[in-house]
């Protein structure tokens, strides 16, 4: 009974969402805890709520800075001060002061990177850490044996700042990512509890195409037919870009593109405009989405599709927030298959490139090593984490440290490899795909959805998109918004 006045105090909602309620019990318990709960569905209040009842502080680890930035936003104008995001953002000075004010914040966002320099541990270790959270949790399974090693380190930071009560939060862990969460984060005894991953009003496609000029006709029409707002998914920067100009070309308004190569404030700029619907459709690589959090999103297309079931769900999971029909379609032809083949090969270094940075780029430096071997920056951190890990307090030989780093390539490649194959699965299934994207995560489909998906009977013509209305442009100068004001 307290929990649900605190829930109507503190957030004004009358009833839990499915799941919160019993998490949320589960941390004031102090029990280490696993949670699962779909896209959309209210995660953030199992670690804000507690935080009311708990004392001491929250500490919570996020992998990007703008869903940092975005949940502090949101906190704040649901009327919670003490909020703060470390990352990047914050200006030198600004950071320093925060540090020696930390106790006055109650909810403290960082990210896993930031979260091991030795001045903030210090900083943190002086505070009470009464819960310690990971939010979007698979990423350590995901990302952290590839490129954000520091997600692997999240255990032992924990124990220097005394064994908090921990909670994972994510939307799509199999049970095999739910072990690696539950080893790295060392939470032998925690508990699970896990919801379906199944977004009802989310209808599944797949529109077979032959060739690329197929490919564009069939985007086109979607776009135009239907009025929401949407998200469109591509493999390549300049596609998205290329896309996105041609839909403008075709007289489709209000499309952006997105991806990891802008500028950090080009990005941002184009999120907010997305988000207050003053841009329609986003043109995205897969850097685009995560903390997202807008309600009224229709369709999410893939015009490549992802590259395993995991980054599938989390990206059409950002669709149909506000519970309204949405439809997911992926552009399938077969000429894409080797694309994320490719992908996946290229994050990860080639023999070659083990065997110089081993026998020679290991002393050198870092930019010479990297111009030398040409790593990515994925490529380098795979190098440098494994090389330090397969070396710390042993001698190896290099013959020996570059047959044990292919031999953890190969692994990391065959992973990912499996994973793509059950997303070619899927698509290729002739068994209903609600069904089959359950499976996936060890789930029955006990009922029977209404608008379901292409293999059960539906067409995309069924699925009728909301009107959007879209808001008034921006006020880029400061004579029209001083107009604006004056007028009202
Ligand atoms: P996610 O699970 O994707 O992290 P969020 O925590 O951002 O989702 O929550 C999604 C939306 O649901 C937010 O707008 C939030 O305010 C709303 N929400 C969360 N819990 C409830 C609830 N019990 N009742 C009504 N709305 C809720």
């Amino acid at each position: 009974m307290k929990l649900q006045e605190e829930l109507k105090k503190r957030f004004g909602y009358s009833t839990f969402r499915e799941g919160q309620e019993e998490i949320i019990q589960s941390v004031l318990d102090q029990r280490d805890t696993i949670a699962m709960l779909p896209t959309g569905t209210g995660k953030s209040l199992c670690y804000q709520l507690p935080g009311y009842l708990l004392g001491g502080q929250v500490l919570i680890v996020s992998p990007l800075l703008s869903l940092m930035q975005d949940q502090v936003e949101q906190m704040k104008v649901m009327g919670e001060k003490r909020v703060i995001a470390l990352n990047s953002f914050l200006p030198y000075m600004e950071r320093r002061a925060a540090l020696e004010q930390l106790h006055l914040y109650k909810y403290i966002f960082i990210s896993p990177e930031m979260l091991m320099n030795p001045g903030i541990i210090s900083s943190l270790q002086k505070l009470d850490i009464s819960l310690f959270v990971t939010d979007e949790a698979h990423c350590i399974s995901q990302w952290g044996p590839d490129f954000r090693p520091d997600y692997l380190k999240l255990g032992e930071l924990k124990d220097k700042l005394g064994n908090p009560t921990t909670l994972a939060l994510t939307a799509t862990a199999t049970e095999e990512v739910r072990k690696d969460i539950r080893e790295v984060l060392q939470m032998d005894e925690a508990v699970e509890k896990v919801y379906s991953v199944d977004r009802e009003n989310i209808g599944l496609f797949i529109e077979k195409v032959t060739n690329h000029s197929e490919k564009l006709d069939a985007l086109l029409e979607c776009v135009t037919t239907w009025d929401g707002s949407g998200i469109i998914y591509f493999s390549s920067k300049r596609m998205a870009e290329d896309v996105s100009l041609w839909l403008g070309e075709k007289g489709v308004t209000g499309v952006a593109h997105y991806h990891g190569g802008m500028e950090q404030e080009d990005r941002i700029l184009i999120q907010q405009q997305f988000l207050s619907n003053k841009l329609r459709i986003i043109c995205a690589t897969s850097a685009f989405g995560m903390g997202v959090n807008k309600e009224n999103i229709r369709f999410v297309i893939h015009f490549h599709f992802s590259s395993s079931i995991e980054a599938f769900l989390q990206e059409i999971g950002r669709a149909g927030r506000d519970g309204e029909s949405s439809v997911s379609v992926v552009l399938y032809s077969e000429q894409d298959l080797s694309i994320p083949l490719q992908l996946i090969q290229s994050e990860l270094p080639e023999d070659a490139q083990i065997q110089g940075y081993v026998r020679g780029g290991r002393q050198g430096q870092i930019k010479e090593i990297v111009d030398l071997l040409q790593l990515s920056e994925v490529q380098y951190r795979f190098l440098t984490y494994y090389t330090d890990e397969l070396t710390k307090g042993q001698t190896l030989s290099d013959g020996r440290l570059i047959e044990k780093m292919k031999q953890i390539r190969n692994n990391r490649l065959q992973y990912k490899k499996d994973k793509l194959l059950y997303m070619i699965e899927w698509m290729q299934t002739s068994s209903c795909r609600r069904e089959k994207l359950l499976d996936y995560f060890d789930e029955v489909l006990h009922k029977e959805n209404g608008f379901c998906c292409d293999q059960c009977g539906y067409s995309l013509k069924d699925f009728k998109s909301q009107p959007y209305t879209a808001a008034a442009p921006l006020e880029t100068t400061w004579e029209n918004r001083l107009e604006k004001l004056l007028l009202g």
